[in-house]
């Protein structure tokens, strides 16, 4: 059995096929550690046409998915499935995507990810589904097919053995509200510019010691608002791997 898995709603569930059929996420389930099902919601359309969306009341533009249809589609998911579901609606009104929260849903079972489209979806439908909104950030997309792939896509890497090296997350930037270290390969020297002599010393403390300082110089610099939740935590006794090397 896989570790989690994904029921998505949507009215293009071909967006997921080169999403599904590349790289990481590819292999985290042909190695069966995700799963991800579609669902087309046009496919739960009572009417002859199979059309899924209707004018808006009160005289808004735009057309709005149907509560047939979404309803139906999604009583569909919860007959057919066993497991306890986590509900997520993809919408700009949501709270915001954060590594937080994707780490947190990495300890779910299953997510039912349902993708708006139009102008979005009959409220009755998102209450009788009891929906948590997630929004991926302070703009508009045509559908919720590109945030349901974001999510899927960040959730899974904190599901183990999704990545090769399982620490991999855990250096990433967010975690511990500071962004990652400049990062060198091969060649020691590039046009006049050479890989910080440190990082070629061999010697692991005073490594480790100078990332970390990289990190916190680099969150404050390009991310002030993160730096200050660094500190805010530090303070409060929080999260400390950072301790040792604050400035
Ligand atoms: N009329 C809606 C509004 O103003 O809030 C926007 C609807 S949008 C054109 C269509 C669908 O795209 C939404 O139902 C949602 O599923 C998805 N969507 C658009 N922007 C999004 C965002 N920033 N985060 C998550 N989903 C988004």
């Amino acid at each position: 059995m896989c570790k989690l898995n994904f029921e998505v709603m949507t009215l293009f569930p071909e967006m997921f096929d080169g999403f599904k059929s590349e790289s990481i996420i590819k292999r985290a389930i042909e190695n069966q550690i995700i799963n991800i099902n579609l669902h087309n919601i046009r496919d739960y359309s009572k009417k002859k046409s199979k059309s899924v969306d209707d004018y808006i009341f009160g005289g808004s533009q735009g057309m709005l998915l149907d509560c047939e249809s979404v309803v139906g589609c999604y009583r569909d998911i919860i007959n057919n499935t066993k497991s306890k579901h986590r509900v997520i609606y993809l919408s700009p009104k949501g709270k915001q995507f954060t590594s937080d929260l994707s780490s947190e849903l990495s300890k779910e079972e299953s997510i039912i990810l349902l993708c708006g489209h139009y102008e979005g979806i009959d409220e009755r439908a998102l209450n009788i589904m009891n929906v948590e909104e997630i929004s991926i950030g302070d703009y508009i997309l045509t559908g919720g097919e590109v945030p349901a792939m974001v999510l899927i896509d960040s959730i899974s890497r904190f599901v183990r053995g999704v990545l090769h090296n399982d620490n991999s997350p855990i250096d990433d930037s967010f975690t511990n509200n500071l962004l990652e270290e400049e990062q060198y390969t091969r060649p020691r020297e590039f046009e006049g510019l050479r890989v910080p002599e440190i990082l070629l010393s061999g010697d692991h403390k005073k490594i480790k010691d100078y990332k970390n300082k990289r990190k916190i110089e680099i969150t404050k610099t390009k991310r002030p608002d993160l730096y200050q939740k660094y500190l805010k935590e530090i303070n409060t006794g929080g999260k400390d791997e950072y301790k040792n090397t604050r400035d």
